[in-house]
């Protein structure tokens, strides 16, 4: 983070504002709306200004700037068209440890503006750290549509049932759930249709009728989190993510996924490595148990889907057994992701009307697979954990029958910034591999469709 943002309670507080222009009127305007006191220093004031000045909203002082105007000043803001003096109030406001911004000169500023969504009580501020002025300006544009102009109304009606929903429920974790529920609910839809006193009457009710010890229950959630680009989430996993107590992730995990989970959750890393297991299966069932036991809502987060390669059944079968509530969110599979990021359809009219996902994994040297039913005429076959046995795998497949031209793809790290997919044949493909300096995960795809990558790709890895 370059920046920390933070809000900043100005109400009756002393600000100057050196300029008269029009972007120092929009300084004032903000400075204002958060109830400064502002003086303004121009030697002459554009009319927004002007007016203000004359209706005794701010205080205009007609001089150039010299230092002792920073008297009692709780926060600087330089506007004007003249460098030196830009300059020269940073240098002095900095010296005297007052916050101040000048105008399009980051370097020479202590705090930034962001660009604002004013929902008050509810304010959201955008920042690119100066990067892009026009790219916050057009994400906050996004957020105005996004959320609705009556929030601010939601958090007054939230605000003043705080008390009455301490006193009701005492216990902090329990409170966020109840809370949580009652946004998931009508009632922030009747406060956006302008029906605040049925939603004050609704949640009256809620809160009388209200369980702590329901609302204290664990519960599991195992969320499939994609093949690694975050957008491929669903709206659920994200939604579950943002409400957990606590975090369980595999090593397949990104850290940018990772990081939209709730700040305040506990991590805990349950990764394995091929052959050293870093906590053992039984253990991760173990833990998932005993922190739903304790009240937590725990989310168990893997790559791709779940039920794929990802022994999501095991561990749902501990809790089952064990009565936690539970809920399973799918992923998508790194088969799906990686052809759909490589141009590679996993079924087409002309070349394919079936596809089988196996996985390469050795055990003991040996690969466990039903060979001769893999190589199919008009079969897909997509390879899971192959990277190993890649030699194996094509031999293998080539011994029971597959043709040395049959097109071959491995996928390197598919849907992320790292993607490469390597193309050749089940004779070619080893000795591509191998001069490539391939990293984990990667993904195998077998089968004609693989000659279509050449005209359909279209994803370009930064
Ligand atoms: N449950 C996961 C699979 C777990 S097994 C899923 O549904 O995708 C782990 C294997 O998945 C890896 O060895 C690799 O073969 C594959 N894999 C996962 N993510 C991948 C990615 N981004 N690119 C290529 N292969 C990937």
């Amino acid at each position: 983070m370059d920046y920390l943002p933070i809000f900043v309670d100005l109400r009756d507080r002393d600000c100057l504002v050196v300029g008269g222009g029009e972007i120092a009127a929009r300084k004032v305007d903000l400075l204002r709306r958060a109830g400064a006191k502002v003086t303004v220093i121009a030697p002459a004031l554009c009319p927004a200004l002007a007016n203000r000045a004359q209706a005794q909203d701010i205080r205009h002082r007609k001089m150039t700037f010299t230092e002792d105007a920073l008297g009692d000043i709780s926060l600087v803001v330089s506007a004007t068209d003249d460098a030196a003096v830009n300059a020269q109030v940073a240098a002095v406001a900095q010296a005297r440890g007052i916050p101040v911004n000048v105008v399009d000169r980051p370097e020479l500023c202590s705090f930034i503006f962001p660009s604002v969504v004013d929902r008050s009580p509810v304010i959201v501020a955008v920042s690119t750290g100066g990067a892009s002025p026009i790219l916050a300006r057009t994400l906050r544009a996004r957020l105005e549509a996004l959320i609705p102009s009556a929030y601010g109304r939601l958090a007054d009606l939230l605000r003043s049932a705080r008390q009455a929903i301490r006193r009701a429920i005492p216990d902090g974790a329990a409170r966020r759930r109840f809370l949580e529920r009652m946004l998931d609910g009508p009632i922030p839809e009747l406060v956006f249709s302008g029906r605040t006193h049925e939603a004050e009457e609704r949640l009256r009710r809620e809160l009388d009728q209200v369980d702590a010890n329901t609302l204290g229950r664990g519960e599991v959630c195992l969320i499939g989190a994609g093949p690694g680009d975050p957008d491929l989430l669903t709206f659920r996993a994200l939604r579950l993510m943002q409400r957990a107590d606590v975090v369980l992730y595999d090593r397949l995990v990104p850290a940018q996924i990772l990081d939209l989970v709730r700040r305040e959750a506990e991590r805990i890393y349950v990764g394995k490595k091929r052959d050293y297991h870093a906590v053992r299966q039984e253990e991760i069932n173990r833990i998932l148990v005993d922190l739903a036991r304790a009240g937590k809502r725990v989310v168990r987060l893997k790559g791709g889907d779940p039920f794929i390669f990802g022994r999501g059944g095991e561990e749902i079968a501990t809790l089952a057994r064990e009565g936690i509530t539970f809920q399973i969110v799918p992923g998508i599979t790194a088969a799906n992701g990686c052809a759909a990021y490589a141009g590679i359809p996993l079924t087409h009219r002309d070349y394919a009307q079936s596809v089988l996902f196996v996985t390469g994994h050795l055990k003991e040297d040996r690969i466990n697979l039903d060979w001769a039913n893999l190589i199919r005429p008009q079969q897909t076959l997509v390879i899971y954990m192959g990277l190993t046995g890649l030699d194996t795998i094509c031999r293998e497949l080539m011994r029971h029958g597959a043709g040395a031209d049959m097109p071959a793809a491995l996928i390197e790290q598919g849907t992320t910034p790292r993607q490469r997919v390597l193309v050749g044949t089940l004779v070619t493909l080893p000795g591509i591999v191998a001069r490539s300096d391939v990293h984990a995960p990667t993904l195998m795809i077998v089968g004609e469709v693989v000659k279509l990558h050449h005209d359909l790709s279209w994803y370009e890895p930064k």
